[in-house]
């Protein structure tokens, strides 16, 4: 097993070193430019006390990034864990800004997050963490202002006391699109629970179609291991299996479940559901979550925590392809080695985009009063992550035949960057167009 990573996994120096390896591949960014898009533009903590069940009383901090609105209302995702940092929420804010000027959606960029262990909560804890912390943030969010969505340890249920608290505060409006991923019973959008999952399979299926891996050009065949069976994880799982592929492995907070003829994802479901856990389940090797990323595969799909791939693990990672559905999985020194090591590394900013895709789908039903059906939501899903796919893929072959070449030199020695990667193509094409809006607004006053 591998050593733990001696890398500075500060989450906002790493995203200034995938910022500064991008930046290679923009023209003509202003410097000034640059500095204040690195910035987010408010940062909002709160902290507040919570009664629990039992009478004692705890203290709870949360915060709320808004990275930038240039294309509209800040979007992202709210988390609850107890590794939650200002930090760590800011570089998510940042991603976002990306993710969303990538696929092309009017928003801009934002993240939230609680410090809690959502496993030792009761749900009226919960809700009562939850409806204090809306309160706390006042206006700093809104269906114009800012709009959050779940994350790690949060859900539709989260979602619908984040509505109901701010329905409250703000009577007689239309407060539906203040939070997207709501139970589909309050206007939640058909699709969104399993948006970020399919996305996650039409974006590689897209990648492979390109023969760059000339053995392996479609799902179907392909040997897939999960990191995480959450929300995106297990909806991952799903959508491969169905395109025909052998899930060898998954797992959760407890660990993991491997078979080397593949997991059936119905039974690993309904195990999860009564254990809580996949680990146990009858006709599996029980295996850690540092083991689980080091399988022979031919996809490995990281879809939990962040930094899971790093300096340390990543000489030793078999998979040809890995594919970001977690945010901020692989760290920059782990891109670099995966590369040298010709695995193909397709990033969270394009691999996850499917979730924001639809959160917009589900604000744009909310404004009118609408509901789309399924098919309509899924449809349009996979043209945009196809889109996006080949709009990031068509800018990265320019570079590596030479078509184009990169604007300084001189950057590219500071990234250390010697081949491009798809991660720093698709942050250019993303930072581009932000940049490019900022201007042609025009800089107030
Ligand atoms: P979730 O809370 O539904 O699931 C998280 C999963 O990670 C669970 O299976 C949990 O057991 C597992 N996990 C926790 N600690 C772990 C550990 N130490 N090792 C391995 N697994 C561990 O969360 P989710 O919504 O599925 O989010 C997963 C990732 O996807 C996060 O990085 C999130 O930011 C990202 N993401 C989610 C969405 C979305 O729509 N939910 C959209 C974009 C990106």
């Amino acid at each position: 097993m591998s050593e733990p990573s001696t890398e500075n996994l500060d989450p906002v120096i790493m995203s200034e070193q995938q910022f500064t390896q991008a930046a290679c591949y923009i023209k003509d960014l202003k410097k000034g430019l640059i500095d204040f898009l690195k910035k987010p533009k408010r940062i909002t903590i709160v902290n507040f006390p919570i009664e629990m069940d039992d009478g004692s009383v705890q203290s709870i901090q949360g915060y709320r990034v808004l990275h930038n609105q240039v294309f509209g209302p800040g979007k992202g995702g709210m988390r609850y864990h107890p590794d939650v940092t200002m930090e760590e929420v800011v570089s998510l804010a940042k991603l976002m800004t990306w993710k969303c000027a990538l696929v092309n959606i009017p928003f801009g960029g934002a993240k939230g997050g609680v410090v809690c262990n959502t496993k030792g909560l009761s749900e009226s804890e919960l809700r009562r963490i939850t409806r204090r912390f809306t309160t706390e943030l006042a206006d700093n969010i809104g269906p114009h202002t800012d709009i959050p969505a779940p994350d790690l340890y949060t859900n539709a249920q989260t979602m619908a006391w984040i509505f109901d608290t701010y329905d409250m505060l703000h009577p007689g409006k239309n407060n539906r699109p203040v939070v997207t991923g709501k139970p589909v019973e309050m206007g939640g959008s058909l699709g969104r629970n399993e948006a970020t999952g399919n996305g996650v399979c039409h974006v590689t299926e897209r990648f492979l179609s390109k023969s760059l891996i000339p053995e392996q050009q479609t799902i179907a065949g392909a040997s897939v291991v999960i990191q995480g069976f959450g929300n995106v994880g297990a909806v991952t799982a799903d959508a491969f299996s169905r395109k025909g592929a052998k899930i060898l492995a998954v797992s959760d907070s407890a660990g993991g479940v491997y078979h080397e003829d593949g997991l059936n994802f119905e039974e690993l479901m309904a195990f999860k559901a009564e254990h809580g856990t996949v680990v146990g389940m009858p006709n599996t090797m029980t295996i850690t979550n540092e083991e689980i990323l080091e399988l022979e595969c031919d996809i490995l799909i990281p879809a939990a925590l962040s930094n899971q791939i790093h300096a340390a693990n990543a000489y030793n990672i078999k998979a040809r392809l890995v594919v970001e559905a977690a945010n901020n999985p692989t760290t920059p020194d782990a891109d670099k080695i995966l590369c040298e090591r010709g695995i193909y590394l397709l990033p969270d900013i394009i691999v996850n985009a499917g979730g924001v895709t639809v959160s917009y789908f589900e604000w744009v039903q909310n404004q009118d009063n609408q509901r789309w059906d399924l098919d309509e939501v899924n449809t349009r899903l996979e043209k945009i992550m196809h889109k996006v796919m080949d709009t990031v893929f068509d800018r990265w072959q320019r570079y590596v035949v030479g078509e184009e070449v990169v604007a300084d030199e001189d950057l590219v020695k500071l990234a250390g960057a010697e081949k491009p990667l798809f991660r720093s193509i698709a942050l250019s094409i993303a930072i581009e167009r932000v940049a490019s809006a900022t201007l042609m607004r025009g800089i107030w006053p």
